[in-house]
């Protein structure tokens, strides 16, 4: 057996329509038990708009938001959804109208929040790598007339990007507007994470900058008339379950703000990053709220205001990717259910060994309701890695039967790829009774699109 599928061989099963609040089993009408999202039977999704399918509850969507803002609620603070985790334009503008603002970490991301008309006072700029064009476009942005050029923050990750920085901003006329807020991302030396792949607060990592080296920068540009040292900031990895280091990282980052305080350089923003973890299979998360009362705690007696930049707790659990049976088949030794979803829709299980549970949609006939016979279920890529879950107590299924992965909303289909010549799947946000269409389906046109025959 591969080393690679260990955390998704042989799982107990799990349901998540059980303690989701906005999907669930409901009969409707004589017929048997399905799952819903929202109002909205999971199955009639499926006709209208065929699978593979990314399906939202915008529900969903807005509690996970508010249970963070509700921790936070004793401090000034602003949450930033990381757009890298689900760029889907009506996702981010439903967010913004909550009252999101958002960290990005490309161009790209901030051309999305353009097109929107964001604005820039609620965009944070992270990331290890951001370009000269990047951040020209960062610092001319404006995403409405209203507004003054320019994003809230810049978080730099290395001298370099920060001397880039400085050039760039030099150049800007800032006749009527204020030089470009900047914060360093430190590297707190915290171990957390849920898999190697992305855990990102230790020495070892390309992430951020060690404590004596940033503060060398604060106090060597303490005079600098380009920038304006605005925050300090940090984020220690993904899927973080415990509290403990988050709580770890924040008193370090807390205690750097005031030693730069007693240095004369009054920083007015804490950014704690993101990292809040979900429950997948087994795990059990800290709430939303208490993550957010942990923050507010250690942020309120400093008298700063705190930015946060969820991505998986806010869109993680909203989603289905839902898929129907292709075909089933065994040897000697295993079953297989094929599906018509792949490692192209949803790249976690391969990449980082992540379980996410599979589900029928609709009841089985009783003949098969008890069984627990388990399979690999895996997609149609040629490529062995193309397999969702190992070992798994789907029970008997069949041709055309579909079923829910779940949890996929978070770098589900932001991860999503053309491998294989498969078109990205469609994206459906519902609310209440209503679905609607919130990315169509590529068609194999959109597939040759940028092909040029040389
Ligand atoms: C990815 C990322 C986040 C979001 O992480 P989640 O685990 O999805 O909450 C926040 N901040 C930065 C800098 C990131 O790179």
């Amino acid at each position: 057996m591969s080393p690679h599928v260990k955390a998704r061989r042989g799982l107990p099963y799990v349901d998540p329509a059980k303690h989701l609040p906005h999907f669930s089993w409901k009969k409707r009408g004589g017929a048997a038990r399905e799952v819903y999202c929202e109002q909205v039977p999971l199955s009639q999704i499926a006709r209208r708009y065929g699978t593979p399918a990314f399906v939202y509850s915008r529900q969903a969507i807005q509690d996970a938001y508010r249970g963070i803002e509700r921790g936070l609620a004793k401090v000034p603070h602003q949450v930033c959804f990381a757009v890298k985790a689900n760029g889907n334009l009506s996702i981010l503008n439903f967010l913004a109208s909550l009252g999101s603002g958002f960290d990005i970490v490309s161009g790209g991301e901030l051309a999305h929040l353009g097109h929107l008309g964001i604005s820039g006072r609620r965009i944070v700029f992270s990331g290890v790598g951001k370009s000269r064009e990047e951040i020209r476009e960062a610092l001319r942005y404006r995403g409405n007339r209203r507004d003054a050029r320019g994003i809230l923050q810049f978080n730099v990750e290395s001298p370099a990007e920060l001397e880039m920085l400085i050039e760039e901003a030099s150049r800007v006329s800032r006749a009527a507007e204020r030089a470009p807020g900047v914060s360093v991302r430190v590297n707190p030396d915290v171990k957390a994470g849920g898999h190697p792949h992305i855990a990102t607060g230790l020495e070892e990592h390309k992430f951020g900058i060690a404590w004596p080296e940033a503060r060398r920068l604060y106090l060597a540009h303490r005079g600098a008339q380009a920038i304006r040292w605005q925050g300090i900031s940090a984020h220690i990895g993904s899927q973080i379950v415990d509290l403990q280091p988050f709580r770890r990282a924040l008193e370090r980052l807390a205690s750097y703000l005031l030693d730069l305080r007693r240095q004369g350089i009054a920083l007015e923003y804490l950014d704690v990053g993101g990292g809040l973890g979900v429950r997948y299979t087994s795990e059990h998360p800290a709430s939303r709220s208490d993550y957010g009362r942990m923050i507010a705690e250690i942020a309120g007696p400093l008298g700063v205001k705190v930015l946060l930049e969820p991505g998986r707790s806010i869109i993680a659990e909203s989603c289905v990717l839902l898929s129907r049976v292709v075909y089933t088949k065994s040897n000697s030794r295993k079953s297989f259910v094929i599906l018509d979803a792949a490692m192209n829709d949803l790249m976690r299980p391969v990449l980082y060994d992540a379980p996410h549970p599979i589900t029928r949609v609709v009841q089985a006939s009783s003949r098969n309701e008890n069984s627990a016979e388990r399979s690999d279920i895996v997609g149609p890529v040629c490529e062995t890695g193309d397999t969702f879950l190992v070992d798994w107590p789907l029970g008997s299924v069949s041709q055309r039967d579909l079923v829910a992965i779940w949890l996929a909303g978070a770098y589900g289909f932001a991860q999503s790829s053309n491998y294989n010549a498969r078109g990205r799947a469609a994206e459906i946000l519902v609310y209440g009774r209503t679905a609607k269409l919130i990315r169509r389906r590529e068609t194999y046109r959109d597939l040759l699109r940028t092909d040029v025959l040389g």
